[in-house]
């Protein structure tokens, strides 16, 4: 008999999954597979949950959780070299990559999809020595997740990284980094970067619209400092799907990077919704480094 292994996070968004968890271990056991489940918290050893997964005769690893338990897998997963496929339930406050390689809202729907059994390899992004599927960013707004506060973030979901983001407008000031990609070395004054291996960010999917994340290569966006004026006209311009062709953007598609604060006042980079490795960065696509159930 076929197993997987189900992850799940019980405390994520707003803890909607658990109630579907009976449901799903029944679409899985009709279909012969058998189930072993693990639930997540800050304080268990997922590692030795998953580190022999190779030799498991898995059909795959199954992960119900936003993108930060999703993180925690495919760390897991590139440090134990396991090639066992991912399938991806949407059940967290921030489900960015599920919605990039489209999966489902509806967890019926989602376990129809992984019984298809469609597995492609996909690229992990790699900010020094953590891994990320989504982004990683630095500076205004970009680690508003990391900051909201817990109980807000179960009141409010996702609304409350956008009012932890306004709180933070009025104090920040920009700095500047020194940033090399593949083919070019520039020096700029900025309020934020973001590099991503998907195409999507805070929920706004149509962000960079045609990044992939099989294409080996990651998309750098840099918004440049500018005043709250321009900011806003740009915020404005995302939001309403344009493209990113504005004089305070640079955009650069690039296997590798590297960027060095300069000058001024940055927070840790935040890695997938957390508090990610320190600067200096050095930050690569791997090709194909996972298999992912699409
Ligand atoms: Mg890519």
């Amino acid at each position: 008999m076929k197993k997987v292994k189900l992850i799940y996070n019980s405390g994520a968004g707003q803890s909607k999954f658990t109630y579907f968890l009976d449901t799903i271990i029944e679409k899985f056991v009709e279909n012969d597979i058998e189930v072993s489940i693990y639930r997540t918290n800050q304080n268990t050893n997922l590692e030795e949950f998953l580190k022999d997964a190779n030799n498991e005769n898995l059909y795959g690893i199954i992960v119900a959780g936003g993108d930060g338990t999703i993180n925690r897998v495919v760390n897991i997963m590139m440090n134990y070299e396991i090639k066992v496929p991912l399938g991806i339930i949407p059940a967290g406050t921030s489900n960015d990559f599920a919605k990039h390689i489209n999966m489902p809202n509806n967890f019926s729907d989602c376990i129809e999809k992984i019984l298809k059994n469609n597995v492609k390899p996909v690229d992990v992004g790699k900010a020094n020595d953590k891994y990320f599927i989504n982004v990683c960013s630095a500076g205004l707004f970009t680690n508003s997740s990391q900051k909201a506060d817990k109980n807000l973030k179960e009141a409010v979901g996702k609304l409350s990284y956008f009012i932890t983001g306004a709180k933070e407008l009025f104090k920040f000031r920009p700095f500047s980094v020194k940033i090399e990609t593949d083919d070019e070395i520039f020096i700029e004054n900025i309020n934020l970067f973001l590099i991503f291996n998907g195409s999507s960010v805070g929920g706004m999917t149509y962000f960079t619209s045609d990044s992939s994340i099989q294409d080996g290569l990651l998309d750098l966006v840099i918004i440049k400092n500018c005043n709250l004026h321009e900011l806003g006209g740009l915020v404005a311009k995302v939001m309403a799907g344009h493209k990113l062709e504005d004089k305070n953007i640079i955009y650069k598609k690039t296997k590798n990077i590297k960027i060095e604060k300069m000058k001024g006042n940055c927070d840790r980079p935040d890695v997938d919704g957390d508090e990610g490795p320190d600067f200096p960065l050095t930050v690569t696509c791997v090709e194909g480094a996972i298999n992912m159930f699409l």
